[in-house]
């Protein structure tokens, strides 16, 4: 299979144009049309040479990813299914709030951790994604801004478990943030993580400050592996390793806890977590379940009341954590994290 130019650094770009018979500035002009203009092949490269084209197009493609469905819910949210070239599909989602854009891309085809509230990982992984794979969510996204439309922020949240794929997301990232690449803030950037302490020591060592949450889910261990079956680590040491990172790189980190009825919304819960993130500094989002109809069938799970989810909101508070409450968005369309690509396998498999 050819690679894809969005696979390749600046550097192994500036070395396939040169062995093309191209000079360094039309790397640059290269590099330009890739992350700049979004071109999606080489025949929009207007001022790159006609031969220089040709000779890239040899053993190379643009991209890998095309947009297989577009899903619009009625709050401005936009979930993109994207068909990769091995024929995998993997899903992001445009959210818009007032000024603010913020995207949600995906890191594996699947997941493997297997989070019992989530569609994602509901048949394991079947493959990483490569770093370009990773990086054109961010292009095509940008595709389906509508007008007046730009992206102001990235979570690496979708499906996928990113430490898990660490050798495709920093190098996706990289260019995602690079000024050379489409030169997003890393301040605006975000991964979570179900928790992998050892991989979050190396996505630390990576330069850039880039905004790090953890899906915690619960405070105390047994819970947490109930809600989280293949994430093993002790919920001290994830929190150990997330506060290592704080000290390193100076940014608050954010947990994340999504809310089940009458599972870890209770008030033991509340103060599990309590005092499992004690006087921290970070914040914690609560995410109300975004119920998925098989998991309901299969699981019995449910989204909690808004009185229930308030009163475990006030107990945290209580308790001296700082809380968000996260808005449903995107309700009426496969909202939660894997569904589209679900209904997506459903289909083929009818
Ligand atoms: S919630 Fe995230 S980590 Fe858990 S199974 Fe889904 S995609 Fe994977």
């Amino acid at each position: 299979m050819q690679r894809a130019l969005t696979d390749l650094s600046n550097d192994a770009i500036d070395a396939l144009v040169s062995e093309c018979g191209g000079k360094p500035f039309q790397a640059r002009q290269v590099l330009h049309w890739l992350w700049k203009h979004g071109a999606d092949s080489f025949e929009q490269m207007r001022n790159v040479p006609t031969a220089l084209r040709a000779a890239l197009a040899r053993e190379h493609v643009v991209r890998h990813a095309t947009i297989n469905k577009v899903d619009d819910a009625e709050d401005g949210t936009q979930k993109l299914l994207l068909r990769l070239r091995d024929n995998e599909t993997v899903e992001c989602v445009i959210i818009p709030d007032e000024e603010r854009t913020t995207l949600c891309i995906s890191t594996q085809v699947g997941c493997p951790v297997a989070c019992v509230f989530c569609a994602s990982g509901m048949f394991g992984v079947r493959r990483n994604l490569t770093a370009g794979e990773i990086a054109e969510q961010v292009l095509l996204a940008q595709s389906q801004l509508r007008p007046n439309r730009r992206l102001t922020n990235l979570v690496v949240m979708g499906m996928g478990e990113p430490m898990l794929n660490l050798d495709g997301l920093l190098p996706a990232l990289a260019r995602i943030h690079d000024a050379d690449g489409i030169g997003m803030g890393a301040r605006r950037i975000t991964v979570s993580t179900s928790g992998f302490p050892r991989q979050m020591e190396r996505f630390a060592a990576a330069d850039p400050s880039y905004n790090l949450a953890v899906s915690l889910h619960a405070g105390d261990d047994e819970l947490r592996k109930r809600l989280v079956p293949t994430a093993t680590s002790p919920v001290r040491d994830i929190i150990a390793a997330a506060h290592r990172y704080f000290g390193q790189k100076g940014r608050e980190v954010t947990y994340e806890v999504v809310l089940l009825e009458g599972v870890n919304d209770r008030p033991d819960d509340a103060v599990s977590l309590v005092n499992a993130l004690g006087s921290l500094p970070c914040t914690v989002n609560l995410i109300p379940w975004n119920p998925v109809e098989e998991i309901v069938a299969q699981k019995g799970l449910r989204r909690p009341s808004v009185v229930r989810i308030d009163s475990f909101a006030d107990s945290l508070r209580g308790g001296g954590l700082k809380v968000t409450v996260r808005r449903q968005r995107g309700a009426d369309r496969s909202a939660a994290c894997g569904q589209l690509r679900l209904r997506a396998l459903d289909a083929a498999s009818s």
